[in-house]
């Protein structure tokens, strides 16, 4: 007889894919195409956008970081993603200006204080070099880093921000090694500055003016733009510039209008009305006589932080392609109907350009779980009626009744407590009443979940239940954004992602404050305040921090004086079996190191320590062997990583 055998029911595995933790997590949506789930559940970089070309297994980059004793957290770099954005960048806007038959070309700035650090200044450069793709600075420090790293003569070099006469001597020297130097007049006094110095040096300048639009942009950096904006010219003192260069011969030197209505900005509409303004200003200043050249729309093309293509301000409703597009295509308009030449183009894009390519990686250490207790709460004798009272309502819960039983546990809790502040009920009964009421609500929340009909504070009860997962960083240092302005970032676990993630985490750090932690996290249609992660094992688990590539790496501060990160800059090589190697390995910061800018001095902290050691040794307190071990341990500390080993 033919016996059929049943097929085993698969376990999770059935249920859950990789494909399903991308879809969680958003991957494609933020991921732009670099970043993607392997079907074995590890985060992946491809580099080149490419599902059939290389790919860097984010969890081999950091055991391979491990095998040569770089410990986590430490940021990684993908210098590839830079390249590849810088490329993306100039080629989009050409083919733009291609398909419209544009007649200016485009030459884009990198607006370095978005990532100042000098590897990634010179990998924009090297790979921008082909498009004569320039740098931006916005202060005299940003102004010494371009000169030195920027040495494509046909670029442009911008100086931004408010100056003062030796920034303006320093672009001035550039000018005269040759380099294409462009000082952006912010305030109408600059101006007179500018025409005195360029005076004493003997050197004619080139100037660009900052315009303050009426438009404004939306989201967190509105303030950027419109009349009470911090930089650029009013209408008025915009044509006072102009007779003030007229009045030194210098009409000729201006050769650019500018003007930066925000970062990130969150609608397409937004940069088609600030253009429209810009463009007209340029026009009637070239009808006025100015010998402009330039058109330079400042940055502001947004990230997807969430994944949610809305407009909303973590998010933009527009990808590079429109962006470049509607730029070349409203510049013409105007200018077509103004009978003006096209102008080159210019923008100041960072946030695009640097965003992708880095990433923190941090270890999860620990876990706070509120439905863990080891508190013995079953009846003892001669215990307080109360305490007896809320017990009893676990077993009544149900259905029908479940939101009244919350609600008459929540008063018991609070009653307890004031029979507690009384001295009616002592430690341990309290204990047990709070244990207690933390088992009813657990049991109100598994009940409430075959309700359809289940009221929202009591779905919202599940927020307040929420593990929290400590990890190896500071919020503070790594991802000050998410602290100070709420900033929505990826966090992604860059392994398991073939198992299904069950428990609804926060992110907490290192730091002794009560702000340290991720608060908000990619969700369905809007943000919410938790992440699914695994359930933690055994083994390590690691999670990634993404998109901290602009503005996050040098915007770090010292909260409790955990510093730098390790950093790791790691290339594609598709000859490589795992298609990466680690090209440069940058030394997070130690505690000596930090403790020495804060004015400390780690030798004497040591030398101190030691005194105090020898004095036990000499009364007997300590071995000298033990004592010697001491201030050993004692000085490793001072040399080694300020994050957890
Ligand atoms: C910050 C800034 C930028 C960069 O903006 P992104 O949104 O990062 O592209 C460009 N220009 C000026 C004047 C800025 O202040």
């Amino acid at each position: 007889m033919d016996k059929t055998i049943p097929p085993i029911p698969n376990a999770d595995s059935s249920q859950w894919n990789s494909q399903k933790s991308s879809e969680l997590y958003k991957v494609n949506r933020w991921g732009e195409g670099y970043f993607s789930v392997s079907d074995g559940g590890t985060l992946c970089v491809l580099p080149e956008r490419d599902e059939n070309g290389p790919r860097i297994c984010i969890a081999e980059v950091v055991k391979e970081m491990k095998q040569k004793g770089i410990t986590l957290p430490a940021v990684i770099r993908f210098q590839d993603i830079l390249r590849s954005q810088v490329k993306n960048l100039n080629k989009t806007f050409r083919k733009a200006i291609e398909k419209q038959k544009y007649s200016g070309q485009y030459f884009g700035v990198y607006p370095i204080k978005v990532n100042q650090i000098r590897e990634v200044v010179e990998e924009i450069v090297d790979a921008g070099a082909p498009y004569d793709y320039g740098l931006e600075a916005g202060s005299k420090s940003e102004l010494l880093a371009i000169l030195a790293l920027n040495k494509n003569k046909h670029s442009l070099n911008l100086l931004n921000g408010y100056k003062d006469r030796e920034c303006i001597r320093l672009a001035l020297l550039g000018q005269m090694i040759g380099k294409k130097v462009i000082i952006i007049v912010e305030k109408l006094s600059e101006l007179d500055l500018i025409v005195d110095v360029s005076r004493e040096m003997g050197v004619t300048p080139m100037i660009g003016l900052r315009s303050k639009l009426h438009a404004k942009s939306g989201g967190k950096w509105s303030e950027s733009s419109g009349e009470k904006a911090k930089f650029g010219l009013s209408s008025s003192e915009m044509v006072q510039a102009v007779s003030i260069l007229k009045t030194h011969n210098l009409m000729s030197s201006l050769k650019l209008f500018h003007f930066h209505i925000g970062s990130q900005i969150p609608e397409i509409q937004i940069l088609r009305n600030a253009i429209r303004e810009g463009i007209r200003v340029y026009a009637k200043l070239v009808k006025m006589g100015v010998d402009l050249q330039y058109f330079d729309i400042g940055g502001g093309a947004g990230l997807n932080y969430d994944g949610d293509f809305s407009g909303e301000s973590h998010s933009v409703n527009y990808n590079l392609e429109e962006y470049c597009n509607q730029v070349v295509e409203v510049v013409k308009n105007v200018c077509d109907m103004e009978e003006i030449d096209h102008p080159h183009l210019v923008s100041e894009s960072g946030r695009v350009i640097t965003g992708h390519h880095s990433c923190v990686i941090t270890d999860v250490f620990g876990a706070i779980k509120p439905k863990e207790s080891r508190l013995d709460t079953s009846k003892k004798l001669g215990e307080h009626p109360s305490v007896n009272q809320i017990r009893s309502l676990l077993d009544d819960i149900n259905l029908e009744n479940y939101h009244d039983i919350y609600n008459r546990a929540s008063s018991m809790k609070e009653d307890a407590l004031s029979a507690f502040n009384h001295g009616i009920i002592d430690l341990v009964e309290r204990a047990v009443i709070e244990e207690l009421f933390q088992q009813v609500t657990n049991k109100v929340i598994e009940t409430s979940k075959e309700d359809p009909h289940a009221p929202q504070d009591v779905l919202d009860l599940e927020y307040n239940l929420l593990t929290q997962y400590l990890c190896n960083f500071s919020v503070f240092q790594s991802i000050p954004d998410a602290w100070a302005i709420s900033q929505v970032l990826p966090v992604v676990p860059i392994q398991r992602l073939n198992e299904e993630p069950t428990e609804l985490c926060q992110i907490a750090d290192l730091t002794c404050d009560s702000d340290g932690k991720i608060k908000n996290y990619i969700g369905d249609e809007e943000q919410r305040n938790f992440v699914k992660l695994h359930k933690l094992n055994t083994q390590n688990y690691h999670l990634g921090v993404f998109l901290t590539g602009a503005y996050q790496d040098v915007m770090g501060d010292m909260h409790n004086l955990f510093g730098r990160l390790n950093e790791v800059h790691v290339f594609c090589d598709d000859d490589d079996p795992s298609d990466f190697y680690i090209e440069e390995y940058i030394k997070g910061n130690d505690a000596a190191k930090v403790l020495s800018i804060l004015q400390y001095n780690p030798e004497y902290m040591a030398f101190e320590i030691k005194q105090a050691i020898d004095k036990q040794v000499r009364r007997g307190k300590i071995k000298p062997r033990k004592g010697v071990e001491l201030i050993d341990f004692y000085e490793s500390c001072l040399n080694g990583y300020t994050y957890l080993k």
